[in-house]
């Protein structure tokens, strides 16, 4: 056992996600593996090279220097870069990677850089009620006209929902489904040919699975987290954080803990410091009893204020010692949906939290 802070990556949990997220989907129909902010707080050249072995058809990252380490590293799936800045189309078309062409500013600095290189592939992004990035319905006739005038590739329209995790919000997808379908129509009649098309992330695979069109897109799924408690069953968490205790201390009535005096003891109090802290992703929320480590499998209170290369913790009432190991998340004890309830977040923040400082460590 490592006495250590480092993270967990368990790649067999990531296979198994990746396997039972594509049974969800029909066979003929592609999957992209959602690898931007460095693999949701893993390591995105891993869980890429992972996914890679495994047949996975494309690869997604939110900017340009994501999508380079990754080439860099020797990663050769498609890229789609999610959101590309005006500067970046050099870069882009030099790494071969896919942009995102959202706007008709960005359009145009593609076709700058792209010169007579007509086959160059896009994704053109609809905005369909997420008012995020995108083209707009009423862009369509405008935006087919320099399509067919400048002869561009486009391999794939696209579109995000904005809650399709939210039982309470069917009705919102299904209008945004609906907008989606009636742009796809228009730009399929202007264009007179079909195009690919791709607009689920993992809660849309899990709950409408019936709109996967030519591709589905996920993220948090792959990492082992459904955002619904009938599916977490079949997804398996792929990063753990661990860490253990430094040092122990015994400390009288009125003494207090940390920076501030966050915490003073009302008896004998016995605390544990945790090489841990809000550099690392545990944030200065989670001090003063909002948030809690395992030891031995009990729940212990981070008391006082979290440092930023430490925190510590309450282990009045329990047997342990110095090396000992605590448990920030993993696959099951706790998991990142677990702590997030902690901080009123979601495991999405937690994971993404996670510093680079931290060692990793591989299952495979
Ligand atoms: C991040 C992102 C996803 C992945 O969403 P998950 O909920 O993590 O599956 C999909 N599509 C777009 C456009 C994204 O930005």
């Amino acid at each position: 056992m490592l006495s250590n802070t480092y993270i967990k990556i368990n790649l067999k949990n990531l296979i198994q996600n990746f396997n039972f997220l594509k049974s969800k989907i029909s066979k003929k129909t592609k999957f992209m593996a959602i690898v931007k902010a460095s693999g949701y707080g893993s390591d995105a050249t891993e869980i890429a090279k992972c996914l890679e072995k495994n047949k996975v058809d494309y690869l997604s990252v939110a900017y340009l220097r994501e999508a380079i380490r990754l080439r860099k590293n020797g990663i050769n799936s498609p890229i789609l870069v999610l959101h590309p800045q005006l500067d970046d189309f050099k870069e882009i078309i030099e790494y071969n990677l896919e942009p995102n062409i959202y706007s008709f500013k960005v359009l145009n600095e593609f076709l700058n850089c792209r010169g007579q290189n007509f086959n160059y592939p896009i994704h053109v992004k609809f905005n369909t009620g997420l008012n995020r990035l995108g083209f707009l319905y009423s862009d369509v006739n405008d935006l087919t006209k320099i399509i067919i005038s400048k002869k561009i590739n486009v391999k794939y329209i696209f579109s995000h929902l904005a809650a399709s995790e939210d039982k309470s919000e069917t009705e919102f997808t299904n209008n945004q489904i609906k907008l989606f379908e009636k742009i796809n129509e228009k730009i399929e009649e202007n264009l007179n040919r079909k195009i690919d098309k791709h607009l689920l992330n993992t809660s849309g695979i899990l709950n409408f699975p019936e709109q996967e069109y030519s591709m589905v897109r996920s993220g948090i799924g792959i990492y082992g987290y459904g955002n619904d408690l009938v599916f977490q069953k079949h997804l398996l968490p792929v990063v753990s954080l661990i860490s253990t205790i430094s040092q122990i201390h015994k400390i009288k009535k009125g003494e207090s803990v940390g920076y501030n005096r966050g915490f003073i003891a009302s008896g004998d109090t016995r605390i544990g410091i945790v090489p841990i802290g809000h550099a690392d992703g545990i944030s200065r929320i989670l001090g003063n009893r909002k948030g809690k480590l395992l030891v031995n499998n009990i729940k212990c209170d981070i008391i006082g204020n979290v440092c930023m290369d430490m925190l510590m913790i309450d282990i009045s009432n329990l047997d342990c010692n110095e090396g000992d190991e605590v448990i920030v998340f993993d696959e099951n004890n706790q998991t990142a949906e677990d702590f997030s309830k902690y901080s009123n977040t979601i495991s999405y923040e937690i994971l993404t939290s996670v510093s680079n400082r931290i060692k990793r460590v591989y299952i495979s």
